[in-house]
């Protein structure tokens, strides 16, 4: 078949499934299926060096749900590159030893520190980003096409563990997380549902991007925290000092990140949490390395969807309910 025409029909069937992922949580296909459409669609894009103005490798999530008032976020939100085998992840790092080589062949005065890593899960819920200023949350919304999205402040009120106020009172501050339900309470749930829900992953999202928060509130969800992605009057160094912010203005962060100074560590980490993913109590679609440092981030910069200072491993889509004894971890 013609490139361009299968290009077309790609970006179409693409555009569908984006549809109902994004914006109904009701998604058609497996995300293994919707993966290689999307590397074929990447592929035939490399190949013919042409981009269709619709394509979706160009853009963030999908459309906005009318009901919620639309919130511009501080900075954009982004998606994550990805990666599926040990050559993918390899090839990410080579891209990030050579732009910071380059970097410091150029600025021998001022180099960046070795590369260092860390290796987080990757929940599988709904982004949120949460707006706080002088300490109190005054926004949440999802992420949207990644500038604007929908605010759903009195949803994520319903989750317990979301602080309604935090100890840093110095301006305005944005940070993300995943609103998830936990496995062992979307079991709970389905024992006493009329409807029974499939997938805690849009359980999670149809509850956040309901118009009723009761809705929300009775699916007793869930959120981790892993990113600063705005801040006034407060840096950091590196991702340390930002899960340690997290943490003293007491948002609930994952404790299963794990740090490494030597890449070939990186992988070990990463096969490591493949065979303990199905123990935890909550869906994971992957992990997501990122560099530790920040002015590293700065340098590597983004491109039009995703940061060159992460990458996320995927793992193969996994629909369980069942809950293992917990699992000692190597953090
Ligand atoms: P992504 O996979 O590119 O990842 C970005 C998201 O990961 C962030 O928005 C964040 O919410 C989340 N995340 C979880 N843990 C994180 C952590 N520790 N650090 C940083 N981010 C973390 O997300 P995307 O761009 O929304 O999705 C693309 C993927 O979604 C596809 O690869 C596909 O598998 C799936 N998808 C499936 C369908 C379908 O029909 N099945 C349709 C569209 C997309």
């Amino acid at each position: 078949m013609d490139p361009m025409q299968r290009m077309e029909e790609l970006v179409e069937e693409l555009g569908k499934y984006n549809y109902h992922y994004y914006t109904l949580d009701e998604p058609l296909v497996s995300d293994k299926e919707y993966d290689a459409l999307y590397d074929e669609l990447v592929r035939l894009e490399t190949e013919t060096g042409m981009v269709l103005p619709d394509s979706p490798t160009q853009r963030v999530g999908g459309e906005l749900l009318s009901g919620f008032t639309p919130h511009r976020h501080l900075v954009p939100l982004w998606s994550l590159d990805k990666a599926q085998n040990e050559e993918q992840l390899l090839n990410w790092n080579n891209r990030v030893v050579k732009l910071t080589s380059d970097y410091n062949a150029k600025n021998p005065d001022n180099p960046l520190p070795p590369l260092s890593y860390a290796v987080e899960l990757k929940f599988d819920g709904l982004t949120l980003n949460l707006t706080y200023t002088d300490g109190k949350l005054v926004q949440a919304s999802t992420r949207g096409n990644g500038v604007v999205g929908e605010g759903i402040l009195a949803q994520v009120k319903t989750i317990k563990s979301v602080p309604l106020t935090i100890p840093f009172r110095d301006g305005t501050i944005e940070v993300q997380g995943e609103g998830i339900m936990n496995l062992s309470v979307l079991e709970a749930y389905n024992k006493q549902a009329a409807e029974p829900l499939k997938n805690a992953r849009n359980a999670a999202a149809g509850a956040l991007r309901n118009l009723d928060p009761k809705t929300t509130a009775k699916r007793k969800l869930s959120a981790y925290f892993y990113n600063v992605g705005y801040a006034e009057n407060i840096t950091f160094r590196d991702h340390r000092e930002m899960m340690n912010f997290l943490r003293t203005n007491k948002f609930k962060v994952n404790p299963f990140i794990s740090y490494f100074d030597d890449f070939s560590e990186v992988a070990a980490q990463l096969q490591q949490i493949q065979e303990q993913r199905s123990s935890l109590d909550y869906l994971i679609d992957g992990a997501v390395v990122k560099i530790t440092d920040m002015r590293t981030r700065e340098v590597l910069g983004y491109t039009d969807k995703f940061p060159r200072w992460a990458v996320a491993y995927k793992f193969e889509a996994e629909e369980t309910t069942t809950v293992l004894e917990s699992v000692s971890w190597n953090v």
